[in-house]
């Protein structure tokens, strides 16, 4: 007997994840994209500008990450990912010009909080307290409604380490993702907060996931934008991909992996975020001095973090919306004046790109959190992924792994 068919689209992460844990599941995997390469909002792009191989954005992961870690693990992508042995921060303010590191220790007794020259300039023992309300049971609710969003600690490393996390300004960001966040990495301890950076975004996750998928017998079909569902009752009968459909049999099943928008308009009726914040980022092609660190946090700048790569030195500004409409040309010279005092490197601007990235996530709001689904839909045979959906955690690798997770789980459930 023919085994049923797993329609998988889009092949971003969770597409990618849903796949890869469906591989030795007694089923064919069929997985589609709309672009000619997967990867979508995660990947690595040739620039021609630059000469060179770039991310469409930088992309930080913390040793906490446990699915995205597996993930890695499984398609064999772990040793591309690196980082320092201990979590270790390092940051300068920019009107300050103040330095400091933080560095947590590694267990989950959080000695370091008393220890001078662990943590930010300018904040003591007690103000580290404030973070514990955000673990409090209770509604989600607006960050800045549930804990003090000032002061030096907050404006030295709560502040950076939120806004990396849920892109949009903290003090209006859900406090049930923060505090999901908060327990996944930071309430661990350092072990769990070392900062990971990939050499190459489609390097590290993308390919070998195709190789991964290949090897399995998976159908990685690119170039391929579903346009619409055929229905047949509660049921998916059909994909249309306007020059070719693909009819469904009675155990053929589809994990619906696409962007929030793109969803919404496939399946009437579905609930899904609406609104969504920007990321820009900025690569400048120029060696680092060997003394810059590999990640950089910037406080009261425009830039929030410096990637230094070895042939590069990238920018990322979360919650990036009042950006947008700033001619790029200028935006590079800025942000040049801010990473040459942030890297003391007296250099005129080198050759640049700027990559603006206009809906990077759903707006990480308690609204846009409540609006969420589950993995599971009206639908008999549709499963959801994408970090969009109701994973507990910001639009973030780490929650679009997971989303893929529980779609192929939900599938094989499914009759
Ligand atoms: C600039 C930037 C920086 C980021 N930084 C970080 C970071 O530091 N750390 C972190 O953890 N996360 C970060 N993220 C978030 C992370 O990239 C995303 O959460 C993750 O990549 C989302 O994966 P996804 O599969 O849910 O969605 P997507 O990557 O959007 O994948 C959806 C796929 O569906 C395809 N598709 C769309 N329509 C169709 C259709 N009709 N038919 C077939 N295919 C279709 C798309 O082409 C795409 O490939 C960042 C994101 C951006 C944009």
């Amino acid at each position: 007997m023919a085994k049923p068919v797993v329609h998988i689209i889009g092949a971003g992460l969770a597409g990618l994840a849903a796949a890869v844990r469906l591989a030795g599941e007694p089923c064919e995997i069929v997985l589609y994209e709309a672009a000619r390469q997967a990867g979508g909002r995660c990947r690595s792009y040739f620039d021609a500008t630059l000469g060179m191989v770039i991310d469409n954005g930088n992309h930080l992961l913390l040793s906490g990450n446990r699915a995205a870690l597996d993930f890695l693990a499984t398609i064999g992508g772990a040793d591309r990912l690196s980082g320092p042995a201990q979590a270790d921060f390092s940051f300068v303010d920019l009107a300050t010009k103040e330095r400091w590191r933080v560095r947590p220790n590694a267990g989950p007794i959080p000695w370091w909080i008393f220890v001078e020259g662990r943590g930010p300039p300018g904040a003591n023992w007690r103000d580290y307290l404030a973070l514990l309300a955000l673990l409090l049971p209770g509604k989600d609710r607006p960050i800045g409604a549930v804990m003090a969003c000032e002061g030096a600690l907050y404006e030295r490393l709560w502040r950076p380490f939120l806004l990396a996390a849920l892109n949009i300004e903290p003090s209006e960001g859900s406090s049930h993702l923060a505090a999901a966040i908060v327990r996944e990495t930071l309430a661990k301890g350092g072990g769990a907060c070392r900062p990971l950076v990939a050499h190459g975004l489609s390097a590290a996750f993308i390919e070998p996931a195709i190789a991964h998928l290949t090897r399995i017998g998976a159908d990685i079909r690119l170039d391929h934008r579903l346009r619409g569902f055929e229905f047949s009752g509660n049921r998916i009968a059909g994909l249309d991909f306007g020059d070719a459909r693909a009819a469904l049999g009675a155990a053929d099943k589809v994990v619906l992996a696409a962007p929030a928008p793109v969803a919404q308009d496939l399946a009437p009726n579905l609930q899904a975020p609406q609104s969504f914040r920007a990321i820009v980022n900025a690569h400048f092609k120029i060696a680092p001095p060997k003394d810059v660190p590999a990640i950089l946090g910037v406080v009261n700048g425009t830039i929030e973090w410096v990637f230094s790569f070895e042939d590069r030195l990238s920018v990322t500004i979360s919650g990036a919306d009042r950006l947008l409409d700033v001619a790029r040309e200028e935006l590079a010279a800025t942000i040049w004046a801010e990473v040459a005092e942030a890297t003391q490197l007296e250099k005129p601007l080198p050759p640049w790109q700027i990559i603006k990235e206009k809906r990077a996530t759903f707006a990480a709001t308690p609204e846009e959190n409540a609006r969420r689904p589950g993995a599971r839909t009206a639908y008999a045979n549709l499963a959801l992924a994408g970090d969009w959906t109701a994973t507990g955690l910001p639009a973030t690798i780490e929650g679009a792994i997971r989303s893929g997770n529980r779609a192929a789980d939900a599938i094989m459930q499914m009759k």
